[in-house]
């Protein structure tokens, strides 16, 4: 197809302009008959949260998402940008995406009055027409909406002439979304700003009057607390918000463990074998959910999912550097490789209190109880007696992250309970047969049925 070049260009083809909500509307509209999902790769919120967005789209509602930390919420906002059309034409050379038809602009006004229809327009492309900031205290109106120069004021333009303007994020966003983050943050002056040119389509900058009737939509993100404290947002703002959507964790184990798949950072295999683990996937999703809960560590800021998926990245990156360093192919994440996920937890969650122990000894309860929790879902009671029976026949073994995989199948070979045990966990070569058999007896541990002899970095089981 050919693309106007020109104002005339763009009128006999017949381009009808949209504002943004009738825009994303429309391709919302066209997605649901299609029964197409309306945030591809966002797990857990097919019932909660996709919903609201959707009636808030078609209703032309603003959203503030309010949610914990590590929700999803600025990932969606982003993903709106897939349901503007693929380009619009705007006048070229604009600074706020004027439309060809009905520039706002002084500048863009001056040109059409004396080019008429020769002139000249640009295509935006929709990730052009996305604008977002993280809100913070020192944020100012000139950031925000713009700033007058004092200059061209000085020069002799009349207040109020816009070409003295020049223009902040939100009027740069102009036929686009406009996502601001962690809105309570924001001063309560700039978020009178924000409403006035959300609202009425002027602003007060610097004492002067400007007109912007600006055209975009706005999606805010905040945490529960802030937001619902009193005198954090201008009320009128908050009205200003046609939808207020709470996000949440992943509900289900599942969920979460679909996410620390999809979203971990992805390398080239480098001729090692990464074999499947499902039970460790589900101890470090475990650990993640019981955090959550855990009244020692900070809720108001909530335990991202993050958590799970660099959890989950170190895991395997430490069974990783084992079998470089001990010249194996399989690479299986092993009960004592746990401890690699301290450094991926610390810094992500916050303490209510720091007293006995503090964060370390937290941490090493909550992996306890992953590990349990994770290893009572996976046999039932009396299914490893006869395992536990051998070790009161005086047997034992000795794990360590750095010991071969070998040298564990050497230790079970005579013992042919643990055998069933470990293939039933799925284990089949012998990096996974050595991590199966560290769950199996470090749950044993767990639930007071075998005792546990640390050493220098190494294990001993026994009865
Ligand atoms: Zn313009």
């Amino acid at each position: 197809m050919n693309q106007a070049r020109t104002v005339g260009e763009l009128r006999q083809g017949g381009y009808q302009p949209k504002s943004v909500k009738q825009e994303l509307r429309d391709n919302l509209i066209a997605r649901l008959r299609k029964g197409e999902a309306i945030f591809p790769g966002i797990v857990g919120y097919e019932e909660s949260v996709l919903p609201q967005i959707e009636n808030a789209i078609l209703s032309g509602q603003d959203i503030v998402f309010l949610g914990e930390r590590g929700q999803a919420k600025t990932r969606m906002a982003r993903l709106l940008i897939e349901l503007l059309d693929a380009e619009v034409p705007g006048l070229a050379g604009c600074e706020i995406n004027d439309n060809p038809f009905a520039p706002i602009c002084q500048a863009c006004r001056e040109r059409v009055a004396e080019r008429g229809d020769k002139a000249e327009i640009t295509w935006i492309p929709r990730d052009r027409r996305y604008g977002e900031k993280l809100a913070t205290p020192d944020i100012t109106i000139a950031d925000l909406i713009g700033e007058v120069d004092p200059i061209k004021v000085a020069e002799g333009r009349y207040l109020g002439d816009e070409l003295t303007i020049h223009y902040g994020l939100v009027p740069r966003t102009n036929r686009g979304i406009f996502a601001i983050n962690e809105l309570p943050d924001l001063a309560e002056r700039i978020q009178v700003g924000l409403l006035n040119i959300m609202e009425e389509r002027d602003v007060q900058i610097r004492g002067y009057k400007v007109r912007l009737p600006i055209d975009v939509y706005v999606v805010a993100s905040a945490n529960p607390e802030d937001y619902t404290n009193r005198g954090r947002i201008i009320t009128p703002l908050k009205d200003r918000f046609g939808s207020q959507i709470r996000t949440h964790y992943p509900r289900r184990l599942e969920d979460e463990i679909a996410i620390m798949e999809a979203e971990l950072t992805p390398f080239p295999a480098a001729g090692f074998q990464f074999v499947e683990a499902a039970y460790m996937q589900e101890i470090v999703a475990e650990l993640t959910h019981l955090a959550r809960k855990a009244p020692e560590i900070s809720q108001r800021s909530g335990v991202s999912v993050r958590v799970s998926i660099c959890n989950w990245e170190n895991l395997l990156s430490n069974a990783l550097k084992r079998a470089i360093r001990l010249d194996e192919r399989e690479v299986a994440p092993r009960v004592s490789d746990l401890g690699a996920i301290v450094a991926s937890t610390s810094g992500k969650i916050e303490m209510e209190t720091l007293g006995d122990g503090g964060e370390d000894k937290v941490l090493g309860k909550l992996v306890q109880k992953a590990v349990l929790n994770v290893f009572n879902r996976s046999f039932t009671g009396g299914e490893l007696d006869q395992v536990v029976a051998a070790f009161q026949g005086g047997f034992g073994v000795e794990v360590a992250d750095m010991m071969p995989s070998k040298e564990y199948v050497r230790q079970i070979a005579e013992i042919r309970p643990l055998h069933a045990a470990v293939k039933k966990l799925g284990a089949s070569d012998p990096a996974s047969t050595a991590a199966a058999l560290e769950f199996v007896l470090e749950g044993l541990h767990l639930s007071r049925k075998l005792n546990k002899d640390t050493k220098a970095g190494r294990y001993r089981y026994r009865s």
